[in-house]
Order: structure tokens, then C-alpha cells, then sequence
């Protein structure tokens, strides 16, 4: 950036450098462009995809090449301009707003998106960031810096959750329980399931799940899930199960766990950059899958059932860092010990 000198032209930043290696950097702050804010980063949560960045350097095809500050899931404060001083919730989706998807409403499918952390765009474990102005979004003081970063994996549980096409009334269940998943589960109780069903292997994440409004948490293991299952919906098997894992394993209960005609919503990021399940179970029930890409234009809703008191963020929330200690919180979230993990690069 050849700019020199001014201690204040200066901040902190964490770059990932190679697989499991993220370095406490100091570099020049960022220069917003036209249409930009430069925003001051209050709170990053630490998303499975960043953990997929961290772990294998890399996701899905997108490989590490230079080094890369990750990090999506943003709360911030505008620093200059006339919203000055304005806290908000950063949307980390640029979509370029004129392709076929981008028109029709399907933001989150256009093949020209740039995105916060991801590939060559500069994510948001840094004390500053510039960002489009009009993916700024002005929250109220009654979130907390949290609460206003958790937005976003809210956001893509909404989003999941739209593309389940669940009815008032259904049986649902949700297979993985970290973040997205314990947001999914509340969304589909607000949204009038009848009955919300869970699993997740980690006993603190069932836990959890019973804790934010599960009716029953399942067994994983395949047997003593089908036998829970048949139990707990009279052997009718749910009308949407929404998968929020990775693994085959969870795919694949999710796939038992549908109806015959139901749908089965896949929200999780496998490692392998591969997805198989047993092709009879699917095809005989006639099942419906959606596969879901981040989110569409739902911040304003995932706002409301926060402010609405339908979705608790806070307690999806067990872990908070200062940026000085992000390779702690990394080691913290892959070792799955936690629920959402948070960064704050800069305290109130
Ligand atoms: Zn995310
Ligand atoms: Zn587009």
C-alpha cells in the first residue's frame, strides 16, 4: 500500500499463513474506495468454514495462496462519513447485483460474489476493514457486539430454514448442533413445528440443543437413531430434517429421518469436498433435497427474531477472545469444545 509513518494508519490483523499456522500481523489500515466505509471491527464469530480455512488451508476447491485474514460473521462500527459512529452488522456478501441470479433475488448464487475471508478478499479478524456502504446494516444498541456478529450464521439458518418449506404443525429434525444448528432449531419452533427433533454426537451440543427448545434429542449411532426415531414420530419419520454437519454420517441420518415425500435440507460443509448417502433410502421415499449456498437478502429478518425474542443468539455463544489470542480460539473451535466462538479485535 506504500504508506508509511502515522502510528494511526496502523492496525492489527490475524493472517492465516498456512494450514493451522494464523500470525498476529501489524499492517497498514485499509483505505475505503468509493462507496466504502471503513468500519472498525467490534466482534467475528468463528464459522465452520473458517475452520475448514484454518484446518486444511483451504474449502471445497478455493485454495490458501497468499496469506489471508478469514473471518465473516462481523460486527463493527463505522468510523468516518455521515454515519459515523453507526454500530452495524456487516454483510459479508458482495454480490455483483446485475447477473440473471443477483436480478431474480438469489444474491447468494451469483458466480461473481466476493466475500469477506474468502479466496483473495481480506476477511474480518482485523481491527479495521473498508466495506461496501449499503452492506452496512444499523443494528440497535440492545445487541451486544455478539449477538450483532451471530447475525450471520442466524442468517444462513433462515435461509436453510426457507428452503425446507416447512408447514405449521410439521415435525422437523435438525442433524448437527453447533451454531447453525441451534439456530435452525429455534427458527423451526418460531416457524410452528409441532415437534423439533436433534441429534449431534458431542453430549454438550445435545445438551444445548435441549436447552434452546429440542423436544428430544437422538442417539447417532444408525440403530438406536432409527429405533428413537420410529419412537419419538410414531414411525412416520419427520416432514423436513435439516442437516447442519458435514460428515456422511449426518447426511445420512437425515436422509433416514425424512418421510417418504419430505425434504432434506443439507446446510453442512463436508471435508472431503464430497457428499454420499445410500441412494435406495432417498430415491424410494422420493425425497427432496435442497442444498443451501450462504444466504439470501435476510439480515433484516434474522434482526427481528433476535429483537423479537424467537431466536437466543447469547447462549449459542460460549466463547469470546481478544484478536491477540485468535490462534487459541482456532484451536478452541476445531477441537469442537464450544459452541460459537467469538473474536473481538477491538473493545467498546
Ligand atoms: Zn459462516
Ligand atoms: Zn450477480
Amino acid at each position: 500500500m506504500g504508506k508509511s509513518g502515522a502510528v494511526d494508519d496502523v492496525m492489527r490483523a490475524v493472517r492465516l499463513v498456512a494450514a493451522g499456522e494464523v500470525r498476529l500481523v501489524s499492517e497498514p489500515r485499509p483505505l475505503p474506495g468509493p462507496g466504502e466505509c471503513l468500519v472498525q471491527v467490534s466482534a467475528v464469530g468463528l464459522c465452520g468454514s473458517d475452520l475448514h480455512w484454518y484446518a486444511e488451508g483451504g474449502i471445497g476447491d478455493a485454495r490458501l495462496a497468499d496469506p489471508l485474514v478469514i473471518g465473516h460473521e462481523a460486527a463493527g462500527v463505522i468510523v468516518a462519513g455521515p454515519r459515523a459512529g453507526q454500530r452495524v452488522a456487516i454483510d459479508p456478501a458482495v454480490p455483483c447485483e446485475r447477473c440473471e441470479q443477483c436480478r431474480a433475488g438469489w444474491r447468494n448464487l451469483c458466480p461473481a460474489v466476493r466475500f469477506l475471508g474468502h479466496g483473495a478478499t481480506d476477511g474480518a479478524l482485523r481491527e479495521f476493514l473498508a466495506w461496501p456502504e449499503h452492506l452496512l446494516h444499523r443494528v440497535p444498541e440492545q445487541l451486544t457486539d455478539g449477538d450483532v456478529a451471530m447475525l450471520e450464521p442466524l442468517g444462513v439458518a433462515v435461509h436453510a430454514h426457507d428452503l425446507g418449506h416447512q408447514h405449521l404443525g410439521d415435525t422437523v429434525i435438525v442433524v448437527g448442533c453447533g451454531p447453525i444448528g441451534l439456530c435452525l432449531l429455534q427458527v423451526a419452533r418460531a416457524a410452528g413445528a409441532a415437534r423439533v427433533l436433534a441429534v449431534d454426537p458431542l453430549p454438550h451440543r445435545a445438551r444445548a440443543a435441549l436447552d434452546l427448545g429440542a423436544d428430544a434429542v437422538l442417539p447417532p449411532e444408525p440403530a438406536a437413531f432409527a429405533a428413537a426415531l420410529a419412537e419419538q414420530t410414531a414411525g412416520r419419520g419427520v416432514d423436513v430434517a435439516y442437516e447442519a454437519a458435514g460428515p456422511d454420517a449426518a447426511v445420512s441420518l437425515a436422509v433416514e429421518a425424512a418421510r417418504p415425500g419430505g425434504r432434506v435440507v443439507l446446510a453442512g460443509i463436508p471435508d472431503s469436498d464430497s457428499t454420499t448417502f445410500t441412494a435406495s433410502v432417498a430415491r424410494r421415499k422420493g425425497l427432496t433435497l435442497a442444498l443451501v449456498r450462504r444466504m439470501t437478502d435476510v439480515y433484516p429478518r434474522a434482526m427481528a427474531l433476535v429483537l423479537g425474542g424467537a431466536v437466543d443468539v447469547r447462549r449459542v455463544v460460549s466463547h469470546t477472545f481478544p484478536l491477540e489470542r485468535a490462534a487459541d480460539a482456532f484451536a478452541l473451535a476445531v477441537a469442537r469444545e464450544g459452541l460459537k466462538v467469538i473474536v473481538h479485535p477491538t473493545l467498546p
